[in-house]
């Protein structure tokens, strides 16, 4: 396929600008261009042509069943966009005054308010615009706490199950990190824990249940090992999905949660953004929050910035607003019965789990929460086959594969998150197919090892890409057509 630059004739237009009514003079010279963007020239039609054939060579929770370890992804009910669709909430200019933006700050408050009820916490900022983002929020809540009290603590406890992004968040927050292992059972294994607290404890940070999809048997008893250390506790939410209106992490003593309303409440995402990743805290945290915070004052809801041991502003304006309207629709749609959507994701994973356990080997089995990690190691063992050989044949079956190699404590490993959303149907579809590709594997593995054929590309060499990327485009744009 073409890319649009080699589609570009001069000339050819899609759309006329209006002429300009500001007199050039007003715009200063530094801020104006002194040659056009280098943009492709094109027609409407082959426009319209060429992203609509672009689009249809992609894979999306509105196409297929996208059962990815971790990312949540479920489906993106119609109605959230009709919300955000309302010319109130859409046509708001992010510097409107408080005053004429009451009911947006009254959206984000009560938005604050269920994450808080939700959470078991007691304040909540809205600002980080992702998971990662909220990570790194929290963490920083935490050092500028332990600053506030004279204590130096800089060590902060990661399992070795964590999603990549907690190492890095510590790192970032200038923090350092510090292992704990996992037992058999796939819980934190205690004694490691024991062992590894310290004065230097500046706290936990844990997933729950866990990426291995478990929720620890151990919670209560480790979130006292920190605090007895005098240690804070970090939630990774990102797998609220799982617990919403069942339990929550205040109550199993966490003090920081992050939530990712692009997973847990159903935020359209997977194209890398817009996302968002509020943060819960007990109250004791809540004067280091972001500013501003969304306040209410009887029927008044105000942006305060007066927050004097505030770490600051996270992100622009008061965070991405469009994600709240989304989360708030969704939540609002289940009411008091919130912990249905858990029921259904957990559900529906023990489904897959029992009929995938004949083809597949199971590392930690137990019950698992709205997730788990089956693994090909014995397919790789007899017929040569392995995760990856597993995931790109999924594809000719046309499902979107599940994580991968990761978590890095399971070898071979297949994360796989059906969400609540999808019917029994769909789901009986994937073990199908599923089960078909391990009887190939015995049957015609080199096959296997040439998936995918269905696609417009076949199997990439990923260590080349790696090693000899070809950027060109990217870093050059095409050579303007004069
Ligand atoms: C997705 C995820 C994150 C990171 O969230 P982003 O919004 O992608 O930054 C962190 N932890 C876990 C367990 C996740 O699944």
């Amino acid at each position: 396929m073409e890319l649009i630059y080699e589609k570009s004739k001069p000339g050819r237009r899609a759309a006329v600008l209006p002429r300009r009514t500001v007199p050039a003079a007003t715009i200063p010279s530094e801020l104006r261009r002194s040659a056009p963007p280098r943009l492709a020239e094109v027609a409407e039609p082959d426009l319209v042509r060429h992203f609509t054939e672009l689009s249809t060579r992609n894979f999306g929770i509105d196409t297929g069943f996208y059962p990815l370890g971790s990312c949540t992804m479920k489906h993106n009910p119609r109605a959230n966009e009709r919300a955000v669709e309302v010319p109130g909430f859409r046509d708001l200019h992010p510097h409107q005054d408080a005053d004429a933006a009451q009911g947006a700050l009254e959206l984000m408050w009560r938005l604050q308010e269920i994450l808080a009820e939700v959470t078991g916490l007691d304040a909540v900022s809205l600002q980080p615009a992702a998971g990662s983002q909220g990570e790194l929020t929290g963490l920083l809540l935490m050092r500028a706490y332990f600053e506030d009290r004279g204590e130096h603590r800089s060590e902060v406890i990661i399992p070795d199950t964590a999603h990549g992004t907690n190492p890095a968040s510590v790192t970032m927050a200038g923090l350092e990190l510090v292992d704990v292992a996992t037992d058999e059972r796939g819980n934190v294994a205690l004694d490691d824990l024991r062992a590894k607290v310290s004065e230097h404890t500046a706290g936990l940070m844990l997933t729950n249940p866990s990426t291995l999809g478990l929720f620890d048997e151990g919670i209560v008893a480790i979130t006292d090992t920190i605090h007895e250390a005098g240690g804070l506790c970090y939630y990774d939410g990102a797998n609220l999905n799982a617990v919403c209106g069942i339990s929550r992490p205040g109550d199993m003593g966490f003090d920081v949660v992050h939530i990712n309303l692009h997973k847990t409440f159903s935020q359209p995402h997977g194209g890398g953004g817009p996302g968002g990743g509020p943060i819960a805290v007990r109250g004791f945290l809540e004067p280091f929050l972001p500013i501003p915070a969304v306040t209410r004052d009887g029927d008044r809801f105000d942006l305060d910035a007066h927050r004097p041991l505030s770490i600051g502003k996270v992100r622009g304006f008061a965070g991405p607003f469009g994600v709240f309207i989304r989360s708030y629709a969704y939540i609002r749609r289940y009411g008091p019965r919130l912990r249905e959507m858990s029921e259904a994701a957990v559900l529906n994973a023990n489904y897959l789990l029992k009929h995938l356990r004949e083809a597949y080997d199971v590392p930690y089995d137990r019950i698992c929460m709205h997730e788990f990690v089956v693994s090909a190691q014995s397919l790789k063992r007899n017929h040569g086959i392995t995760a990856l050989d597993v995931a790109k044949r999924l594809m000719d079956y046309g499902f979107h594969p599940p994580t991968i190699y990761f978590p890095l404590v399971v070898a071979e490993a297949l994360m796989i998150e059906p969400t609540e959303t999808e019917a029994k149907e769909t789901l009986d579809a994937f073990v199908q197919a599923m089960l078909a590709i391990a009887e190939e594997a015995r049957e015609q593995p080199d096959q296997l090892h040439e998936a995918p054929r269905s696609q417009p590309v076949g199997r990439l060499d990923e260590v080349k890409a790696v090693r000899e990327p070809v950027l060109r485009y990217l870093f050059e744009g095409h050579p303007r057509r004069e």
